[in-house]
């Protein structure tokens, strides 16, 4: 019996659950796990569970199994769907993208890895020197990525702080010839916790220096002997040899000597602001420990007084008049708390921006070459239901939804049309559409985005008591909305703060505290002045808005809501015009074993993504269509019609011949061009029986 249809792995497709039942589809997740089988399909979607263990599932001869052939051929794979969108590609000459989701730890990162690593597997046979160098930057950049925007965290111990989506172009033979990354809302929050004590924050910071193949505060020190702090380099660990590799790779990649070396000091100064303390004297607030300030004037290439100066005042412009205004002790932290999350960010998508100038396509004439065909791969977050959640939160159930929509969207219209290419009558699928749940987020003016934009530029309280009243003034009536009244008796509360919406994946209550904070992402401008100042120029072209005075300054920058609702417009623009993928992943449990598969744990993770819906759907249609010279060259050997050939006036009839012939022309629908076919069950069957053949 075929492996993917044997019983004690379960199902291979939750298409053939004889019941579509949250415990049903529990169960065979479970049975599958248990038995190692952490692949499991539905329809074209790969549902995977990390398995929190090597597995010896994707080497070489692995990757062999699955070149070139169909989905339903193989046991459930990773490389089954890359395949797929591969062949989609070269074939049909299509754009593609493979979406992957799920919650931190779940496995995403690793998928996405082992997707690049099938592609570069599977293309240049002829080993062409310029493809090869290619592939080469691409898996690289990925390894610099990786060193600059990840952390350990509790979850996981190498979790991606950013939304990453790369485009891998092709030429018209189907090699790797450059490609393009974005990536999304890099997590510098968590490295600003202004609750919590300077001395965690330092730890946090030194947590995504500390993270497996990052640079460690020793490193720096010792690299570029600008030691000043002998209490970071109490945390050094061994990752000499990771740290090489990024070295490394960032060379290979292209970045000359000046720009590592930046990389490094920008990094070391990071570090070093996060040792750096406030006090205050009368009224006058100062620096505690100066001498960090000498140490930040040359990682940072400036003037002395003027690092001091940027740390302690502000210059306002009040009518004509520019004054400088002394901060207090908290506006001071807060200053270096700001700066030191933004260089992070500024450094990383100079980052991401430099690989892209380097890896992106050059010379390549479609005229003369044909198409130059894309497969984009997402790795991002799926839906994050925590017991407080907040504007993160937010953000990435909003992109989730998005996400939905488009799934929708692009499921079932491509479903639609073919059918009607093909001639075959279309049926009503019932399924619930969340464009209502994007709206209430995106809207103009209506939208909560607005109405938190609306709130940051309020002439006078900007409170996140303001937006939540802004909130409920406008919203209160929605289908989607609730505002949350807490019990009076909590008397730590001075207001409520929560709000509630109803996603498709579930209900998420989100505490407003910080909102307003968090969209307006303020940094003084003095900070922007004095980067742009410095004589280091790699520095100073990260900073190009410091270039404008006090007075020029007329525009508020973008809040992060907007630049993050429009960086998801744009990204569903993108994947829309493509041929999607899916890759859903779950984390068995929180402890990283191989051996637990916790089910209310995984049970919320199936909710959230929206398995079961996805399952409906899928058993609406039909789950699988093929040319018929295709599913001839595949099956005529299990029907005496069809082998070794067939005496029938068309492709057509003989497949149509063959489905009788083994019983399952109740199950099959024939199209202009090809066969369809509505059970997964049928197609496992033939499958089988082709086996018993060959
Ligand atoms: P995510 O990107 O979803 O946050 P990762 O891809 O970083 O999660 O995976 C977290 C950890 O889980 C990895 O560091 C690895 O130890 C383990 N893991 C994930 N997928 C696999 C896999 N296919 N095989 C073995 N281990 C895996
Ligand atoms: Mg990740």
């Amino acid at each position: 019996m075929a492996e993917h249809e044997s019983l004690e792995f379960g199902k291979a497709d939750f298409v053939l659950l004889d019941n579509v039942s949250m415990e049903e589809f529990m169960a065979n997740l479970k049975l599958r796990f248990e038995k190692g089988r952490i692949y499991t399909y539905i329809g074209e979607v790969v549902v995977s569970v990390n398995p929190y263990r090597a597995m010896n599932i994707y080497g070489r001869d692995t990757v062999e199994q699955y070149k070139g052939r169909e989905l339903y051929e193989r046991p459930p794979h990773l490389f089954a769907i890359a395949d797929a969108a591969y062949k989609a590609m070269k074939r049909r000459n299509k754009d593609t993208c493979i979406v992957i989701s799920g919650e931190s730890g779940a496995g995403k990162t690793e998928a996405s890895k082992y997707i690049m690593q099938y592609i570069a597997a599977i293309t240049n046979p002829n080993q062409r020197a310029e493809v090869e160098r290619v592939k080469n930057m691409l898996l690289k950049s990925n390894c610099v990525l990786e060193a600059f925007g990840n952390a350990k965290t509790n979850r996981n111990d190498n979790s991606s702080r950013f939304g990453k989506y790369m485009d891998i172009n092709f030429d018209f033979k189907g090699d790797p010839i450059g490609g393009h990354i974005s990536n999304y809302l890099l997590e510098k929050v968590k490295m600003r916790r202004r609750e919590e004590p300077p001395m965690k924050w330092r730890v946090a910071i030194r947590c995504i220096m500390k993270a497996k193949s990052c640079f460690t505060a020793e490193h720096l020190l010792k690299m570029s002997s600008y030691c000043a702090d002998n209490s970071l380099s109490t945390s050094c660990i061994n990752d000499g040899a990771d740290f090489k590799a990024v070295a490394d790779a960032m060379k290979v990649i292209g970045f000359t000597g000046d720009e590592i070396q930046t990389v490094y000091k920008i990094l070391a100064a990071i570090l070093h602001l996060g040792n750096l303390t406030f006090g205050v004297d009368g009224d006058v607030t100062l620096i505690e420990n100066t001498k960090l300030v000498s140490v930040l004037r040359e990682l940072l290439s400036t003037k002395e007084e003027n690092v001091e100066k940027a740390l302690l005042y502000r210059t306002v412009a009040t009518g004509r008049d520019v004054i400088e205004k002394q901060h207090t002790e908290q506006e001071a932290s807060y200053g270096r708390d700001a700066l030191a999350k933004a260089m992070y960010e500024r450094l990383f998508c100079w980052i991401v921006g430099r690989i892209n100038d380097i890896i992106e396509v050059k010379n390549y004439d479609a005229r003369v070459h044909g198409k130059n065909t894309v497969i984009g791969v997402l790795d991002i977050y799926g839906f994050e239901i925590f017991q407080n959640n907040s504007f993160e939160q937010f953000c990435i159930n909003y992109c989730n939804e998005k996400l939905q929509q488009l799934f929708i969207q692009l499921v079932l219209k491509q479903e639609q049309e073919e059918y009607q290419r093909e001639g075959i009558p279309w049926k009503h699928i019932d399924y619930f559409n969340n464009q209502i749940i994007v709206d209430l987020v995106e809207q103009q003016h209506k939208g909560i985005f607005s109405v938190l934009d609306e709130a940051c530029m309020n002439v006078g309280k900007v409170t996140d008591e303001v937006f939540l009243q802004g909130l409920n003034g406008k919203l209160a009536k929605h289908a989607h909305y609730t505002s949350r009244k807490l019990s009076p008796t909590d008397k730590n509360l001075e207001f409520d703060r929560d709000f509630r919406i109803r996603h498709y994946a579930g209900d998420v209550v989100y505490s407003v505290v910080g909102f307003i904070d968090k969209n307006k992402d303020t940094l003084f401008q003095d900070f922007k002045r004095l980067l742009y100042n410095s004589s280091n120029t790699v520095l100073k072209a990260m900073w190009p808005e410091g270039k404008l005075s006090i007075t020029e300054v007329t525009k508020r920058p973008l809040t992060a809501a907007t630049l993050f609702k429009n960086s998801m417009i744009s990204l569903v623009e993108n994947l829309a015009c493509k041929e999607p993928y899916y890759v859903r992943c779950i984390k068995p449990n929180d402890v990283k074993s191989p051996l637990l598969f916790e089910i209310e744990r995984c049970r919320h993770q199936v909710e959230y993504l929206g398995l079961l819906e996805n399952v409906r759907v899928r058993r609406a249609g039909f789950a699988y269509r093929q040319t018929y010279p295709r599913f001839l060259q595949r099956y005529k050997m299990i029907s005496e019609f069809t082998w070794p050939n067939h005496d029938l006036p068309s492709d057509r009839e003989a497949v149509k011949k063959l489905m009788q012939g083994c019983g399952f022309d109740h199950d099959a629908a024939y199209g202009k061009t090809k066969v369809f076919i509505r059970t997964p069950r049928t197609l496992f069957s033939l499958e089988e029986q082709r086996a018993e053949m060959v």
